[in-house]
């Protein structure tokens, strides 16, 4: 689903972000990244994500290299299937749970009234067919985080990559939004999960750990070395 080999992102001023990553993440598996702030984890997830090219390096994802599509068609995979959940939420403020979900399958060119529909089923699989109507002030930060999850899933995402996303909830709100992602793997999704949460790392079965712009350590690689 993923593969990075010698990834490198170097930013305006010369800062290395990443510095020579590589990387394999299977379908189905469940990721978390760890590490310090600043350590690369949100440039990774973005490189993955699309929304940012490497400076140097491959990056294929679910099978295309990144480097052979324009920007129309990267945009396409993106939209297709990759699904991104934020720290923030980023929800449209003055505007329905529904409509948030709805909004993000614009690029899909179903009507509004299917939009809809399709919406309102991804809100009620995270648990919120009865918050339809409220709008982001109206939500708990927990609401707004699975309102921001079923926008992610609407369009049924291969890719699921999601950075921090219990950071701004209290550890119940927490914990309800990591038995969402999880189920959302065991249902098939690759999810990608960045957290500074030590219980929530090591709750998931494989934990890559990052380092000035480096992957330090892969639990995976860990497991594949010691059955070598
Ligand atoms: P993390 O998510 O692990 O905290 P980041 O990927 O956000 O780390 O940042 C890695 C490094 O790249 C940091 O030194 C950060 O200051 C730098 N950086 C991140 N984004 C930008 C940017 N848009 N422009 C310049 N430097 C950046
Ligand atoms: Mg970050």
């Amino acid at each position: 689903m993923i593969a990075l080999d010698g990834v490198t992102k170097i930013y305006p001023g010369g800062v290395a972000a990443l510095a020579g990553v590589s990387l394999r993440v299977r379908p189905g598996e469940l990721a978390a990244i760890v590490g310090p702030s600043g350590s690369g984890k949100s440039t990774m997830l973005h490189v993955i994500g699309t929304l940012d090219r490497p400076t140097a390096g491959t990056v294929r994802i679910d099978g295309h290299d990144v480097a052979d599509l324009g920007d129309a068609n990267l945009s396409a995979l993106r939209a297709d299937r990759i699904g991104f959940v934020f720290q923030q939420f980023h929800l449209a403020g003055g505007t329905s749970a529904l409509d948030n979900v709805a909004d993000g399958l614009l690029y899909t060119g179903l009507r509004q009234s299917h939009r809809r529909r399709r919406a309102a089923e991804a809100l009620e699989r995270v648990g919120l067919g009865s918050r339809l109507t409220h709008e982001p002030h109206e939500l708990s930060g927990g609401e707004k985080q699975r309102v921001a999850i079923a926008r992610a899933v609407a369009g049924q995402p291969a890719l699921l990559l999601a950075d921090e996303p219990t950071g701004a909830l209290d550890s119940v709100a927490g914990a309800g939004v990591m038995n969402l992602l999880r189920e959302l793997n065991s249902e098939g999704t690759t999810v990608v999960i960045i957290t500074h949460d030590r219980s929530i790392a090591d709750s998931l079965p494989r934990q890559v750990r990052m380092l000035d712009g480096h992957v330090v350590e892969d639990s995976a690689r860990r497991r594949t070395e010691a059955s070598a």
